[in-house]
């Protein structure tokens, strides 16, 4: 092996023209962030812009500068468009300065918080506690930064699945158990709760989907039933997983009365939260919530009504004893070192699969500490008050028609017409596509619905009005094209 050149680093060369540089990236997303409402809400990419993607590895370096311009021309702006004030297709956060902010500062420190003795991770404990206090959960209570409510879902399944089976299947595994587990959830519920089954080995038929009421409940009495048939056929029925929001209407389950009956049945109850879960921020969302501090397991999100960018899901569980003994070494903890760098055990690391992993935490620590949880709070109520500003508009619009009542912050609409679903589906199309508004789709009792879900903190009445506006005018001309006999979409 040839002797190769032992010094430099990939440090700038010049920090001072690296410094500049790095002054005008930031002023740049800041303006970005302050003009975003001129901005179309969002954009196809043209094939031009998408081909630069598919060039080969550089093997030379590219100035930050060219860099930067290629983010601004190619990346900017042609992203989904949830920073925008007139996004409300899907449930997506609307991100913060501060949170940003502190992002940009992880990023420099660059910490792993897999482990070991440090200050990051007493930030993420410490929201940990704050979480604790929000949701009325004990100090045994464990918590952990993840991807997403996915991630964390699908981890409270493992963990109750492990904790009713007890910690040998960890090395014989499902199959040597003879699981007969089953898992019971809305037929409302989030896909991902479905894929958890799937992921951990259960397999998806072990998953009932109870069926809703009017209110787009899970129905306790059905849950009830299912509980019973299934336990007469000798299978044991180990989870219920309550929705605090769920994603088509904003539905919250009767979390109440699913924890008393998983309290009777002996069974884990967990709260899919992921967004309606920070809604206890707020004193008019906080009531309806509930039932979830009795909850051995909640997953939510902070990246949606939290606002944090994104990624940022977390798990809060009861009893730290069953998240320890679902993901840690053997009681590698117990034996970590008591001083030095490898102390303050028990690590992130031992109640998650990840080992590596990024500080979420401190986003989330400048969000909260930033806004303070009553103006996080106001937020919320927000967007529940501008859903139910639409729901007037749409009342008073004979051309449309509510198809779910509002319960939190989603409205499901439609264009009224002889043949609606096509109809509406071309306007959803054609509004995403006139950078006006986003709205996205749902289907409510089997009719296609238009769906608003207004989360971000930036949107106002007039957001919802030019919505409604940009759908009153795609369906008139759809009318229109019909009555003069060219029905394009109708036929
Ligand atoms: C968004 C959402 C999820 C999925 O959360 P991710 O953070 O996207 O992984 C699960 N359940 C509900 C009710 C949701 O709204």
């Amino acid at each position: 092996m040839k002797t190769s050149d032992v010094s430099g680093s990939l440090d700038p060369e010049d920090w001072n023209r690296t410094r500049e540089q790095a002054h005008h990236m930031l002023d740049d997303i800041l303006s970005y962030i302050e003009n975003i409402s001129k901005q179309p809400v969002w954009q196809p990419a043209p094939q031009e812009v998408r081909a630069k993607f598919k060039t080969p590895l550089p093997n030379s370096p590219t100035p930050l500068w060219a860099l930067h311009e290629e983010f601004r021309e190619n990346i900017l702006p042609y992203t989904v468009g949830n920073v925008h004030p007139g996004f409300m297709g899907w449930v997506h956060g609307g991100g913060n300065v501060p949170g940003m902010l502190g992002e940009m500062l992880a990023a420099g420190l660059n910490a792993n918080c897999g482990g070991r003795d440090q200050v990051p991770l007493e930030v993420e404990r410490q929201i940990t506690h704050w979480m604790r206090d929000l949701f009325k959960f004990p100090d045994t209570a464990s918590g952990l930064f993840v991807t997403g409510t996915s991630m964390a879902n699908l981890l409270a399944v493992l963990i109750a699945s492990r904790t009713r089976l007890g910690t040998h299947v960890r090395e014989h595994g499902l199959c040597a158990s003879g699981s007969k587990l089953r898992g019971y959830t809305s037929c409302a519920a989030h896909g991902c709760i479905r894929q958890a089954f799937d992921l951990c080995g259960l397999g998806t038929a072990s998953l009932r989907e109870i069926k809703t009421d009017a209110n787009h409940r899970l129905r306790i009495d059905e849950l009830k039933y299912w509980i019973a048939q299934d336990r007469r056929e000798g299978l044991t029925p180990f989870i219920t997983i309550g929705t605090a929001g769920t994603v088509d209407v904003g539905a919250i389950d009767a979390l109440d009365s699913i924890a008393s009956l998983c309290r009777a049945e002996d069974m884990w109850f967990h709260v899919d939260g992921a967004y309606g879960a920070l809604g206890a921020l707020s004193k008019t969302i906080a009531p309806l919530l509930e039932g979830m501090s009795q909850a051995d397991s909640i997953a939510f999100d902070f990246h949606k009504w939290g606002q944090v960018p994104y990624d940022a899901g977390f798990l809060l569980v009861r009893n730290v004893e069953q998240q320890l003994s679902t993901f840690s070494a053997p009681a590698a903890y117990l034996n970590r070192e008591t001083d030095g760098l490898a102390a303050g055990s028990p690590w992130p690391c031992d109640l998650g699969p990840d080992l590596s992993r990024g500080f979420r935490a401190l986003k989330t620590w400048f969000t909260l500490k930033s806004y303070g949880s009553e103006r996080l709070g106001a937020m919320i109520d927000k967007s529940c008050a501008l859903a139910w500003l639409m729901q007037q508009r749409i009342a008073r619009e004979p051309e449309l028609e509510l198809l779910a009542a509002v319960q939190l912050n989603i409205v499901c609409f439609r264009f009224r017409s002889e043949n609606p679903d096509p109809l509406n589906r071309q306007i959803v199309i054609d509004v995403q596509n006139s950078g006006l508004a986003v709205p996205s789709s749902t289907m409510i009792d089997g009719n296609f619905a238009i769906r608003a879900a207004i989360v971000n903190h930036r949107t106002q009445s007039a957001d919802v009005h030019r919505l409604i506006d940009a759908v009153l005018e795609r369906g008139r001309h759809y009318a229109r094209e019909t009555l003069s006999g060219k029905p394009t979409l109708l036929a």
